[in-house]
């Protein structure tokens, strides 16, 4: 179908971990299809490109990037600053990279068939128009979490505040969701940069990794709002399978899957909250008493820079916390998350609800207790509970008795017991979905939607 010539795409990605893994993610199953690849990111916030499977294929290749943003930038926890300079650094030599790679692909009797580029870094809107290549987005976050950007905004526009309202009531055309589900945007910034990403107009389309049967209403009505064509292809570590690259920022731990061989079926709740969202101090206290409390056993991650020293943290916990935490607990700094959810010894996780676990949860069929801190992690949690009802709703309340209680419900209460049936089922559905998705073969898809454009 390609003919002779190889077509090439530029993927870039941004530096952070739940917007770069499903990006190699979708680079490892557009080069399965044929395409060559080149992923231009960011020189720092990346994974070893040693661990990428292809790596030694010639069709495929990284290219650092060097965006000239300072260290007080890169270490600092402000995404939408470091969002804001990526857009005003990333240009020029995203430009230099896609002129570059043009020149390379015309030595090479290759052609760049298109860039595809994360929402966040919307700056390469306007690169790829000038520079004539089609583009396409990817979204990486849910198709609901993108509609309600769009009912925000209008919002405003109709002389509504809605943007930091904690109201419980209902919003009318995005039900279940309440308006304090909604992405609270706590800043004029933020605002602006929200504002950016949802005004990109890539010319082929938005790719969205979701699928249709968790969310084809939303999808539906992406088309209607927006008027672009959405792409739902995914959960794209589903279909990328075994193939699919560690693109981990910190290396992972795999003594906890040692020791998850040890533990009963289902028995383990899964503690993580993803590569952004912490626990200060006082609650990663209350945390580890709920949890000993409970007299589940557990998996949890806790981050490098969480706690100045854990293993005083450790020392400083009363006995019996201590004692709970060595029969029945396993602490790691970075699980190879798809692997623990994927093993049978996990029953339940308590998660931040960020779309990458929710959807490695659910693809997995493991129910969730669902603890969101900022930004779309409210709206997948209520499509968690109230939608898909996979996951618990819990007051949040960082104390010991309340986190007994809700860890409880998840793994020992029937609540939990038709969870995990309903979440099961749930995961037969989706392999279910990704089987077609592959019989329909991406690359014919890919090249489908040019030829629609092109007629339109
Ligand atoms: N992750 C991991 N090991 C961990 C914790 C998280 O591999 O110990 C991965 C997880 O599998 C997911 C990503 O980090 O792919 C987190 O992305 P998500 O969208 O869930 O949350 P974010 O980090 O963007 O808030």
């Amino acid at each position: 179908m390609m003919g002779t010539q190889r077509h090439r795409l530029v993927l870039i990605p941004p530096p952070f971990q739940g917007h770069l893994t499903p990006m190699l993610q979708l680079a490892t199953i557009l080069h399965s299809r044929g395409f060559s690849i080149t992923v231009a990111h960011a020189h720092f916030n990346s994974s070893d490109p040693s661990n990428h499977p292809n790596l030694n294929h010639p069709n495929f290749c990284f290219l650092p990037l060097s965006y000239g943003l300072s260290d007080t930038h890169v270490s600092s926890k402000n995404i939408v600053d470091i969002t804001a300079t990526l857009n005003e650094k990333c240009v020029s030599p995203i430009t230099e990279v896609l002129v570059d790679q043009i020149e390379k692909a015309n030595i090479n009797h290759e052609k760049i068939a298109c860039v595809i580029y994360d929402g966040l870094i919307y700056s390469i809107d306007s690169v790829a128009r000038e520079l004539k290549l089609p583009s396409i987005v990817l979204r990486t976050t849910s198709a609901t979490n993108f509609l309600t950007y769009h009912a925000s905004f209008q919002r405003q526009t109709s002389g509504c505040h809605p943007l930091q309202d904690s109201s419980l009531d209902l919003v009318p055309e995005l039900e279940p969701l309440r308006f304090k589900d909604l992405p609270m945007f706590n800043s004029g910034d933020m605002l602006k940069e929200i504002a950016k990403t949802v005004a990109v107009r890539p010319s082929l389309g938005v790719i969205c990794n979701t699928v249709d049967c968790l969310e084809e209403e939303s999808l539906h009505r992406l088309h209607q709002v927006y008027k672009m064509s959405f792409f739902p292809i995914g959960p794209l570590h589903m279909i990328a399978g075994e193939d699919s690259p560690s693109s981990s920022f910190v290396e992972e731990d795999y003594s906890c899957i040692d020791w998850l061989k040890n533990q009963p079926r289902k028995s383990v709740l899964y503690v993580s909250l993803g590569s952004i969202a912490s626990w200060e101090e006082k609650e990663l206290t209350e945390v580890a008493w709920g949890l000993a409390n409970s007299k589940q056993r557990f998996l949890w991650v806790i981050r490098p820079g969480t706690i100045s020293d854990i293993s005083e943290w450790l020392q400083s916990l009363p006995k019996d916390v201590r004692v709970a935490i060595e029969e029945r607990g396993c602490i790691v700094k970075w699980a190879p998350q798809g692997e623990v959810l994927a093993h049978q010894g996990v029953g339940g996780f308590w998660s931040h609800c960020g779309w990458n676990s929710t959807l490695e949860s659910l693809s997995e069929g493991v129910p969730i207790m669902c603890q969101p801190h900022f930004g779309d992690q409210r709206v997948n949690a209520r499509l968690l509970s109230h939608v898909w009802k996979v996951g618990i709703e819990w007051s949040n309340v960082m104390e010991r008795d309340e986190i007994e209680g809700a860890v409880r419900r998840l793994m020992v209460n029937p609540e939990g017991k038709e969870m995990r049936q309903k979440a099961l089922k749930l995961k037969n559905e989706i392999k279910i979905a990704i089987s077609n998705i592959t019989n329909l073969d991406l690359t014919f898809s890919f090249f489908h939607f040019q030829k629609e454009k092109k007629n339109q």
